[in-house]
């Protein structure tokens, strides 16, 4: 049976995550009517995958839940999904693209949403089964049969994406050691006084954590049965879970001549290198003015934002993205909301106490008030949002008032 699928649209968007939904969403919202092409190298219509680690990983979750919008919004609203199909080559001279499966499609314009892939260990045994990246649904129910109390699980990295597959898997019984090469959690994101929170709120909840640790090997026959460390003890393990970071994605724009230097570059509308392509999500690379410097961000907002940012350029109304960043994380029945970036930081005033389990920390880069961390403090975090970006415009603020618990924090704004 030959193929009815067209051979070209107005806009080509590659990749099937948020960002891609996004962009989508903004310009039928905006008006546009033209032919858009969805091309996803996963089995599944966009899909949230903040869950996968919390509420889908622990079943709390049904699979459906996860998705963005319902099967029929694509064909109400004429989008040419095309699923299961990789693209493997992009000619921005031609304005075409090709797939995996050898189908050929031209644009007008094609917006990269490629995202990115966990980090691999190139260690001796990383090919056994039962050892798991945690990114697709896949991934998930891949592993989610293992997950039985009393099993035995290793997951390498302590950033975000370990401390939450530990805390999903202890809520079902599950023992676990996390491995982590540096020499606190969450080292890569945050400052000393958090990582410290998170590493005893671990350890209260029964999880082993091996900090300054490293993975020689992993040990079994088909399926791991232990993870060897450099000193010749070995971990046991019915499973290991894999969370050692992200690699953007950006082999499609690179090979095809777009600048790319740590993430496709784009300017604040989500314009490549080259005029008829845009990229937008984990993939980029883009100019934060408020901040005055460029980023790389692996975060929901940070892919909605740029979505609606390409978006507005393609309907002609351009609408830079300027927010503030922020990001949150669950794990047991603590919610951690974090708004601005802590790595320029040099003091920080704390906010209540951490021994409640609710508390902000409020980082300042000298008088300037750069990032709020915020654990079971919503109202802390909303408006210390605010407070981040006009600090960023030149407001000075007071660490005594934000640290004092008489003074509300919807006072901060007035
Ligand atoms: P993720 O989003 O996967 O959590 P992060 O980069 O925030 O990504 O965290 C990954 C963590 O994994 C970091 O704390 C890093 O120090 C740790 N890590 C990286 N490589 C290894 C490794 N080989 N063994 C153990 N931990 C590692």
């Amino acid at each position: 049976m030959t193929s009815t699928k067209p051979a070209s649209c107005d806009i080509a968007i590659i990749g099937a995550g948020q960002a891609a939904l996004q962009t989508i969403a903004s310009l039928k919202s905006g008006g546009f009517d033209g032919a858009i092409t969805l091309l996803g190298g996963e089995a599944f219509l966009p899909y949230q995958r903040p869950p996968l680690s919390k509420k889908f990983l622990n079943g709390t979750f049904e699979r459906d839940r996860l998705f963005l919008k319902p099967d029929n919004y694509y064909t109400d609203n004429n989008v040419d999904v095309r699923l299961n199909t990789y693209v493997t080559h992009l000619d921005p001279d031609d304005l075409s693209l090709t797939c995996a499966d050898g189908t050929f499609l031209s644009f007008s314009k094609a917006v990269i949403c490629t995202g990115s892939r966990p980090r691999q260990l190139p260690v001796p045994g990383h090919d056994l089964e039962n050892i798991f990246d945690l990114r697709t649904i896949a991934d998930i129910e891949a592993m989610q049969p293992e997950f039985r109390a009393r099993a035995k699980m290793v997951v390498v990295g302590g950033g975000y994406i370990g401390l939450e597959t530990a805390a999903s898997a202890r809520q079902l019984g599950v023992d676990v050691t996390i491995v982590e090469t540096a020499g606190r959690v969450l080292e890569r994101v945050t400052k000393p006084e958090l990582s410290d929170y998170f590493h005893a709120l671990h350890t209260t909840n029964n999880v082993e954590i091996l900090t300054d640790a490293q993975v020689t090997g992993f040990i079994g026959d088909t399926s791991v049965s232990g993870v060897a460390l450099p000193n010749g003890d070995t971990l046991t393990a019915d499973l290991v879970v894999l969370g050692i970071g992200i690699i953007p994605n950006t082999e499609l724009a690179d090979a095809g001549g777009l600048t790319v230097d740590n993430g496709v570059l784009v300017d604040a509308v989500g314009r490549t290198s080259h005029p008829d392509i845009y990229a937008a999500g984990d993939c980029t690379n883009h100019p934060n003015a408020l901040l005055d410097r460029r980023l790389r961000l692996e975060s929901v907002p940070n892919a909605i934002e740029q979505g609606k940012a390409v978006a507005s350029d393609i309907l002609g109304q351009p609408a830079p993205y300027t927010a503030i960043p922020w990001f949150w994380s669950d794990q047991y029945d603590v919610k951690l909301q974090i708004a601005g970036l802590s790595d320029t930081a040099d003091r920080h005033v704390l906010r209540g106490n951490y021994a409640d389990n609710a508390f902000a920390i409020f980082h300042f880069d000298g008088t300037q008030l750069v990032c709020v961390e915020a654990v079971n403090r919503p109202a802390e975090f909303m408006a210390a949002r605010q407070l981040i970006k006009e600090a960023a415009g030149g407001r000075i603020y007071d660490p005594d008032m934000l640290g004092d618990e008489t003074i509300k924090p919807k006072s901060w704004l007035s």
